[in-house]
């Protein structure tokens, strides 16, 4: 049916409640989110500014077709609207107009005013990150970057340091308010904690799920089976190439390997395709351990970091996020939003690649968990927040902003902007 403007209705057009728009200059894309579908529309001043109205508020959701509008650019969006159930045109007389509800998230008491009576940190907090130790041994020197670009153990210092074991006892302990989360103990190398005996029977009590992050190779293998004796413990290994491949035939050949292998966790760290190379050599009878490949920028490698990390428009255009996750997206960063992470010396951070929000030693967990609700920059990183992603049509499709371009300083990792 082809719009026609020459009797005295008004014709507004609308889009469905469960359509989102980005209109980037004279560029505008309309995705539906019930069935997926994208329309894209290039150069083409007339659309933008209709589909602008259509999501104002104050034209109350509508965009009045005014008679000198461009007809056949119009006649193709309405058509593309009606065939993809996205929107339409509906038709009133001149002083009357129709009402059209477009749904925005809006989270009540979000976030907390500073008196809200029952806030509890537990609502907020996903996992709390303690590094027990810190290192300058050869890999945390050649892998000092990991922690900052995926939460991997080997922290880089002055010498060898220690947290001391009360930072996570009193912290965590039933009494502490803590409960409902996730503990994750990490460092350079966890086997190497002195105070690690005095820790587990802590840890066997504990009602939280706990992950032990460790690289590979580590000063005692035999300490990983120790952990895992810990009920409802996983521990999760970062294997540095060269030495970490002979590492994990060690543990492979472990007795104790065919029980537990369900509970480990195998991350090796490439920074080439010789690495990737390397670690297929590994490849052997099927075992239950979970296995990722975590490709390690070292400042030099950006090659081979662009070919394996980056995504493509297409990539990106089939990622097709539903209604719920475009809503969360434009308010937290679903990825990094409920962590805390504890350096060996207290400072506490939301993201280790952002400032500190405290340090543990002088605030509550829940006052940490204030400081980066109010002030802290980490959990409501949206893409809206960061160049050039703010001005990109393909904003709404994107995953959340990760560790790797937080560490980088680079937020758009594809081929579109
Ligand atoms: S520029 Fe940003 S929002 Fe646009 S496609 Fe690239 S990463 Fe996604």
């Amino acid at each position: 049916m082809k719009l026609s403007l020459q009797n005295n209705q008004a014709r507004y057009l609308y889009l469905e409640p469960y359509t989102f728009s980005v209109v980037a200059g004279d560029d505008v894309l309309i995705y539906n989110s019930l069935n997926r579908k994208i329309l894209e529309y290039r150069r083409s001043p007339a659309i933008a500014e209709i589909i602008r109205k259509a999501e104002d508020a104050g034209e109350g959701f509508l965009s009045n077709i005014e008679t000198g509008s461009n007809l056949n650019e119009l006649n193709a969006l309405i058509n593309d609207l009606r065939e993809n159930f996205s929107g339409d045109i509906v038709t009133f007389p001149p002083d009357k107009k129709p009402s059209v509800v477009r749904p925005k998230p809006l989270i009540k008491n979000y976030p907390p005013a500073k008196d809200f009576p029952s806030f509890s940190a537990d609502d907020y907090l996903r996992n709390i990150y303690f590094f027990l130790n810190q290192d300058d041994n050869q890999i945390c020197k050649e892998y000092r970057h990991a922690m900052k670009q995926f939460v991997c153990p080997v922290y880089d210092s002055e010498g060898y340091k220690e947290m001391k074991v009360e930072t996570v006892i009193d912290n965590c302990s039933p009494y502490s308010g803590i409960s409902g989360l996730a503990l994750d103990l990490s460092g350079s190398d966890l086997t190497k904690y002195t105070a690690i005996s005095e820790l587990l029977p802590w840890l066997r009590n504990l009602s939280l799920p706990v992950t032990f992050h460790i690289p590979l190779p580590c000063s005692d293998q035999e300490t990983i089976w120790r952990l895992l004796r810990v009920p409802r413990s996983r521990v999760s290994l970062y294997i540095t190439l060269p030495g970490g491949i002979q590492a994990v035939k060690e543990i492979r050949s472990h007795t104790d390997f065919i029980k537990r292998s369900n509970r480990l966790g195998f991350n090796f760290l490439i920074r080439s395709m010789n690495e990737y190379q390397a670690i297929t050599e590994l490849s052997g009878p099927a075992s239950r351990e979970k296995i990722f490949i975590l490709p390690y920028f070292d400042g030099e490698n950006s090659g081979f970091f662009k070919e394996n990390v980056f995504l493509t428009k297409d990539d990106i255009l089939n990622l097709k996020p539903n209604q719920q996750q475009v809503y969360s997206r434009s308010l937290i960063n679903e990825q990094l939003y409920g962590r805390l992470f504890i350096k060996t010396g207290g400072e506490a951070f939301a993201n280790l690649n952002h400032d500190t929000i405290g340090n543990i030693n002088d605030n509550s967990i829940s006052d940490l968990v204030r400081n980066e609700l109010y002030k802290g920059k980490s959990w409501h990183l949206t893409r809206m927040k960061v160049k050039p992603c703010s001005d990109c049509l393909y904003r709404l499709f994107c995953p959340p902003v990760g560790n790797y371009e937080l560490f980088m300083n680079r937020f758009n990792f594809c081929d579109v902007l």
